[in-house]
């Protein structure tokens, strides 16, 4: 168990799990997702912009939902996020291809993550962000 800082309110929490956010900021955070989902199903192809535009939603969290893997960029990400062991452009979670492999181990350290529903969606979706399905993973 560990003491992290709230990554919506920066007050500093007891972690349980793999939570970025305190017990407070939780369901603000899953209801935020709900209407990006909801956003996201019906606005295919949405772009990142548009979806902090539309729904007030921070980019800080966009980024976050990405890393977490719950979102990904279709198409051309312009570097939105990237790699954080060789800084590469990805489109969702926290390595490239290449790095991956050494991702894992440090991933494995961070087990226990709660991972909501991840629903297919906008499958021809060439561009903007969708939702991550989750049976694409890699490796
Ligand atoms: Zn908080
Ligand atoms: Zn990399």
């Amino acid at each position: 168990m560990a003491t992290i800082e709230c990554a919506r309110c920066h007050r500093y929490f007891e972690k349980v799990a793999f939570e970025a956010v305190c017990p407070r900021c939780f369901p603000i955070e899953e209801q935020e997702f709900a209407r990006i989902k909801e956003y996201l199903s019906l606005h295919p192809g949405a772009s990142t912009n548009e979806v902090m535009r539309d729904l007030n939603v921070d980019l800080k969290s966009i980024k976050r939902y990405l890393k977490e893997e719950r979102l990904e960029i279709v198409g051309d990400n312009k570097g939105f996020i990237k790699c954080e062991l060789c800084g590469k452009a990805i489109n969702s979670g926290r390595f490239c291809d290449g790095c991956y492999k050494e991702g894992q181990a440090l991933r494995h350290k961070e087990e226990g993550a709660v991972k909501s529903a991840y629903i297919k969606s906008a499958e021809h979706t060439t561009k903007g962000i969708r939702f991550r399905d989750n049976k694409d993973k890699k490796g």
